[in-house]
């Protein structure tokens, strides 16, 4: 994969996925424009990268701030070929019959708003230049539901319908518009998810989870990384509209 000349913009670039995605993206040529909430980490992710990276801190779910970071992007490096519309949160961890309205907004205002501020201010750049490639983090919790997670398995469905909308909005102007789907993947989230599950032994729900997945552990940052890669580069030319588990087997048996 050669993303030599290109520009890729990482949300949620922080931490986790999207700073793996931001890394591999600078590994493998891009100028990255790193974009989170979190100032410190994120700051510290461009400089890990150097001069190729920018920060810049944004709140996906504010109109303002994306259309500073599109603009950014703009300022700095004259494109945008690349859009990892991936910043997201889990929620908290109740029955629907005892959820929190509040947190049930707080969910869908990041990871469906969200996403939905990410297509709504790049596609109009793509479709000016004629080119792109979007990859929206979605979840194996927008294929099958999770009982305790009905906010983020909401909006997790609700990113596939976006991607398929916009991809056949889109596909004629020669920009693609796929989902991820990834299963449990050893970040912070998922951290946090186990221990509103069990605050005593946390790492006793990691395990148990790890052990009925058919490859019996948790994948990594990286490794999703790399399907991102994958989906923004050439050799993905004729995928788009799609969403791609990446997920050590959990939904397939
Ligand atoms: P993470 O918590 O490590 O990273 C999420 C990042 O998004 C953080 O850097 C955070 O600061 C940022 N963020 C959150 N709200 C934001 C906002 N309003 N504006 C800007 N930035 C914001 O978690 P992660 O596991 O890397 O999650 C990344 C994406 O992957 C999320 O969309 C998540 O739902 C999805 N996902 C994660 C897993 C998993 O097992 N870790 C599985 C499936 C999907």
């Amino acid at each position: 994969m050669d993303f030599n000349g290109k520009v890729a913009v990482v949300t949620g670039g922080a931490h986790g996925i999207g700073r793996a995605v931001s890394l591999g993206f600078a590994r493998h040529g891009a100028r990255v424009v790193v974009v989170d909430r979190d100032a410190e980490a994120g700051e510290a992710v461009a400089a890990e990268i150097g001069k190729s990276a920018i920060f810049r801190q944004a709140d996906v779910t504010r109109a303002a701030d994306v259309e500073a970071f599109v603009q950014a992007a703009l300022d700095n490096f004259g494109a945008i070929d690349c859009f990892h519309n991936n910043a997201g949160i889990e929620g908290k961890v109740a029955p629907t019959a005892e959820y929190e309205e509040a947190v049930f907004d707080a969910v869908m205002g990041v990871n469906v708003k969200g996403v939905f501020l990410g297509l709504r201010h790049v596609l109009p750049v793509m479709i000016r230049q004629g080119r792109g490639a979007v990859v929206n983090t979605a979840s194996i919790a927008g294929l099958v539901g999770t009982v305790g997670m009905p906010a983020y398995v909401a909006s997790k469905h609700a990113v596939i319908g976006l991607t398929k909308v916009a991809a056949g909005e889109v596909g004629p102007q020669g920009i693609r518009v796929n989902a991820i789907c990834p299963g449990p993947i050893a970040t912070r989230m998922v951290q946090d998810i186990a221990k509103q599950v069990s605050p005593n032994n946390p790492e006793g729900v990691e395990e148990r989870y790890a052990a009925s997945l058919p490859l019996r552990r948790y994948g990594t940052p990286e490794e999703v990384a790399n399907l991102v890669l994958f989906l923004c580069s050439d050799l993905a030319g004729n995928i788009t509209g799609a969403q791609y588990v990446v997920d050590g087997g959990r939904t397939a048996v």
